[in-house]
């Protein structure tokens, strides 16, 4: 702000007052020529010298004009108005003949200095003076003023600059404080909006926004260990009574080792339900880029179907698929098996003796459909969307092995792999699961 005043001054100052003495030596240019035309038109004038003096009064008008003859010696000859008293000698330049006119300041002792117009005349020199105040009094004037303002202009607009400052800068002060209380135990708080829609506001509606998601995964995270620990509880109390049952008294040994043989199934069990825990957990912090190389479809399908072929046969399940599309899907191998194992292993698991679970897939646009369908109990529709759930297993299904990760678990692979997983059921007829991936 300093510096802009400063510049503005500066160049205002300049060029008024390069106007103002322009004016000045316009002013003199003509004044003189009207005393040489005057001197010329009565040279014998007796009384030229009074004659002169009325002519400069009458048209001084507060200028302060002056004038001086001087013979062609240079020499004064006559001495008017405010040169009266002061004989301004000669310019050199035009003594020497250099010079036909010269115009310039000359300082006599006043406030102002007096601009000076000499030239030449057909019998010696003329120079005619007015005082700069009247010309210099306004380019002063503007200099004093910006002097005396600029001190006022920059508290004014220091102050303002403050305010302002201090004003854009509260929702920031507010933001960082809001964000100071937030914690772990309570992430339902939120930072303030003032809903001006300008850029820090936004800014908090952002952060507000992660600190929802936030607080959801947390939540999940939460619900998903007190299931888990509600999982492992129920079992490791049946164990321990078990235990504690047999220890009771003394047992053959062919008890005993009836009873570690349950002990183990137990434990078999438990120890899938943990790995389920672990794959989910795995799956949920999402596909390592790492790890995402293109996976031929047709040929993993064949081995899941193939792994499950001696379940199937075991349970009196037909295990049937018709060629697979030959599609390349980026993302993890190892993922996609267990997505679609999952998927099979619970369509034989859910068909009673009998029954027909197929596998087929075919190219829709940019992805790939494939299918998992069974004939088997199916699901209520009260339940589609629930067996997605964790550790959500449907009432009368319980009896069967799992611990209701298996289609968690495969949601999440489906989405770690932009792609999705649907159920269509007819409760007593069967259902199909089909999975959409985005193709290479
Ligand atoms: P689990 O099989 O361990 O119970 P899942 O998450 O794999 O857990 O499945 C959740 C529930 O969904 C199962 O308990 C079952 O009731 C139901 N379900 C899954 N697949 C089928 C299917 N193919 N047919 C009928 N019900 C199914």
């Amino acid at each position: 702000m300093l510096a802009a005043l400063i510049v503005v001054g500066v160049y205002v100052h300049a060029r008024v007052q390069s106007r103002m003495v322009e004016e000045a030596k316009l002013l003199l240019q003509m004044q003189a020529r009207e005393v040489v035309a005057e001197v010329a038109s009565a040279p014998e004038e007796p009384d030229l010298a009074t004659f002169l003096q009325r002519e400069i009064e009458a048209s001084d008008r507060g200028l302060g004009l002056g004038l001086q003859l001087f013979h062609p010696d240079g020499t004064p000859e006559m001495m008017q108005g405010s040169l009266a008293k002061n004989v301004v000698s000669l310019p050199e330049d035009l003594l020497s003949g250099d010079e036909e006119r010269v115009f310039r300041e000359v300082w006599l002792g006043d406030r102002y200095p007096y601009f000076v117009y000499a030239t030449r005349t057909p019998n010696g020199y003329v120079q005619v003076a007015a005082y700069g105040r009247r010309f210099l009094r306004t380019a002063r004037h503007i200099r004093d003023s910006i002097l005396l303002s600029a001190p006022l202009a920059l508290l004014v607009t220091g102050g303002l600059a403050w305010l302002l400052a201090r004003g854009s800068l509260r929702p920031i002060a507010e933001i960082t404080d809001g964000a100071r209380r937030i914690s772990g135990s309570n992430l339902g708080e939120r930072l303030p909006t003032l809903g001006t829609g300008d850029e820090l506001d936004q800014l908090a509606a952002t952060l507000n926004e992660m600190m929802e998601r936030i607080q959801r995964s947390v939540e999940r995270m939460r619900d998903f260990s007190a299931d888990a620990a509600h999982q492992l509880r129920t079992p490791l109390t049946a164990l321990r009574s078990q235990l504690e049952v047999t220890l009771e008294k003394d047992r053959p040994p062919e008890e005993y080792r009836h009873v570690l043989e349950d002990v183990l199934a137990e434990v078999e069990m438990l120890t899938e339900g943990v790995n389920a825990m672990l794959r989910l957990a795995y799956s949920e912090a999402g596909i390592d880029p790492a790890r995402r190389v293109p996976v031929e479809l047709a040929p993993l399908l064949e081995e899941v179907a193939e792994f499950f072929l001696p379940f199937a046969e075991d349970k009196g399940v037909r295990l049937e698929h018709a060629g697979f599309p030959e599609v390349t899907v980026p993302g993890d191998p190892a993922w996609i098996h267990q997505l679609f194992a999952n998927l099979v292993h619970n369509a034989i698991k859910y068909t009673p003796p009998g029954g027909i679970v197929s596998i087929d897939g075919a190219r829709s646009g940019d992805e790939v459909v494939v299918q998992v369908r069974d004939t088997g109990v199916g699901v209520e529709a009260a339940e589609r969307d629930r067996i997605f759930e964790r550790f959500h297993r449907v009432g009368a299904r319980q009896s069967l092995p799992g611990v209701g990760l298996g289609l968690p678990i495969a949601r999440e692979i489906a989405r770690a792999h932009g792609g999705s997983i649907t159920v269509e059921s007819r409760p007593g007829y069967g259902s199909v699961f089909s999975v959409r991936l985005p193709v290479e």
